[in-house]
């Protein structure tokens, strides 16, 4: 079934996400940090599963909690994912769409409530 592949796409894109943001804030790749954390015995896995992946990021304070704009979206994305939030809008309250999420995994709001927010107030 296309359902659930559609629902894979969207923790490769967070983990997509996250690789970006490690290297632009940390200059470490995804791949080194999950190394490092075998080493420290921290992760044990050899393929973990993407949401393993995000909990060990959120437990394990590899994201650093004072941080720069783009950590805190992708921290935040990660603990909405561990806490089952992940997905809905911070706005109306309904699903945001795969593709949306696929496109910008950080998002909080779905398309509807983002086109509010950026017009202009009269
Ligand atoms: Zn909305």
């Amino acid at each position: 079934m296309t359902h659930g592949k559609q629902q894979d796409r969207v923790p490769a894109a967070m983990l997509k996400r996250l690789d970006v943001t490690l290297q632009e804030q940390y200059h470490q790749s995804l791949a080194e940090v999950l190394a490092e954390l075998r080493l420290r015995n921290v992760l044990t896995e050899v393929e973990p599963e993407p949401e393993r992946i995000f909990s060990i990021m959120i437990h394990a304070r590899v994201l650093s909690p004072v941080a720069s704009p783009s950590v805190r979206q992708v921290r935040g994305a990660l603990e909405r994912f561990l806490s089952g939030t992940y997905g809905r809008c911070a706005g109306c309250g309904k699903a945001i769409p795969a593709a949306v999420l696929e496109n910008d995994p950080t998002t909080t709001v779905c398309s509807d409530c983002r086109e509010l927010r950026t017009l202009p107030s009269a």
